[in-house]
């Protein structure tokens, strides 16, 4: 069997016409993939359902600007793949799936355009279970909850409702000690430096939970009230966005948008470990291979933010943080595996979920 090679993210931010898209998707894995337009709320989505094997697909929805319709489909295929093979390492009874809403350039009601995906999601009768991702929030599933029973994260009291981020960001925060740990032989981050870009929903948490635990921070973000919040509430040193990469650091946190380690910034940083929430944050897979030669240790993305997944689908508050905290240890025996086979964690980490996915003869 053809493995899918997961990976990433030049994509999303482009606007090249390349290989078909039918034989990308086929080439990831796929699956089925739902368009999805209403005239009247401005709405254009897509739905991407990865695999199911394992459960009904789960994931986030975004809600954020595209510059092509191709790149806000590539963008979902991927994502989509990303959640199959995060819930296969997690031991989650989840498919993978994600969605995109592409945020209209025009005046639109935001209400409206969250009950008419709402119906979208409801039209496919529980194949897909949405929750939030960049651009979307608690509200807007509140909202989708009015038209659909396939929605999570809402305000509703239940254990798996609310904003999953701080569970995230307790996921990455676990991770960071995990390579701490592996590279300095220490397991306490007290001054220790840690950059992070982005300081939205999980960066902030991700900021406040290192701040407590002694960690110097330098972050950026494009939003200058969230940066400046940071800098007042945790005394984070604010960069700017070109400058995060060069910053010499312990610790590189990427808790933004996919695609940006990539050729253009890979060879910028100044950090021994690339710890954080976003997906897909490596461009292509053999960005993972380079930072492993240069002996840049890399958390692969989708086991250290399985955190929000496991919110998510694990109702028991105690079972819950103890599968959080086992992010640690999940992470600690890929460096080990890494460092005895000379192979990146991510491949490592990519071969684990093919197994749990497509069975061991296919890795
Ligand atoms: P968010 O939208 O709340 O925060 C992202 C922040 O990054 C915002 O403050 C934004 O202003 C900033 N930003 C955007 N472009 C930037 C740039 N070029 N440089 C610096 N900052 C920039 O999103 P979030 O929920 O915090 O998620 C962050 C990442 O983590 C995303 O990739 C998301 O897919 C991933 N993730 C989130 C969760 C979760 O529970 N929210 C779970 C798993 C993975």
């Amino acid at each position: 069997m053809q493995l899918p090679t997961i990976n990433t993210a030049d994509w999303a931010h482009s606007t090249r016409d390349e290989a078909d898209l039918f034989d990308q998707a086929s080439g990831l894995g796929f699956g089925d993939v739902h368009f999805k337009i209403d005239q009247n709320t401005h709405l254009r989505a897509i739905i991407a359902i990865h695999n199911t094997r394992l459960g009904p697909a789960l994931g986030g929805c975004r809600c954020v600007p595209y510059p092509s319709t191709r790149a806000a489909l590539l963008d979902v295929l991927h994502l989509a793949q990303t959640m199959s093979y995060k819930a296969a390492i997690a031991g989650l009874p989840s498919g993978g799936g994600k969605a995109v809403i592409v945020r209209p350039s025009q005046v639109y009601d935001r209400e409206l355009l969250f009950e008419a995906f709402g119906d979208f999601v409801e039209e496919l009768g529980g194949r897909f279970i949405s929750s939030v991702d960049s651009g979307t929030g608690v509200a807007d599933m509140d909202v989708m909850a009015r038209r659909t029973r396939y929605v999570r994260s809402t305000s509703a009291t239940a254990a798996s409702g609310g904003d999953p981020s701080p569970i995230t960001a307790l996921g990455v925060r676990y991770g960071i000690e995990a390579a701490v740990t592996f590279k300095h032989h220490r397991s306490d981050l007290s001054g220790i430096h840690v950059a992070i870009q982005g300081v939205g929903h999980v960066g902030y948490a991700l900021a406040r939970q290192l701040h407590k635990l002694g960690a110097a921070l330098t972050i950026c973000d494009s939003d200058k009230w969230a940066a400046e919040r940071c800098a007042d509430e945790f005394g984070a040193k604010i960069v700017s966005l070109e400058a995060i990469y060069t910053v010499p650091s312990d610790v590189f946190a990427p808790c933004a948008l996919g695609g940006v380690i990539n050729d253009e910034t890979i060879h910028k940083l100044a950090t021994g470990i690339v710890a954080g929430a976003t997906n897909n944050p490596l461009s292509d897979l053999r960005h993972a291979d380079i930072l492993h030669n240069r002996g840049i240790l890399y958390a692969p993305d989708y086991v250290i933010n399985a955190g929000g997944l496991m919110k998510v689908l694990v109702q028991d508050p105690t079972a819950l943080l103890k599968k959080v905290a086992g992010i640690h240890d999940t992470l600690l025996a890929l460096f080990t595996q890494s460092e005895s086979t000379n192979t990146s964690p991510l491949r490592l980490a990519n071969r684990m979920a093919e197994s749990v996915l497509y069975g061991p003869d296919a890795v």
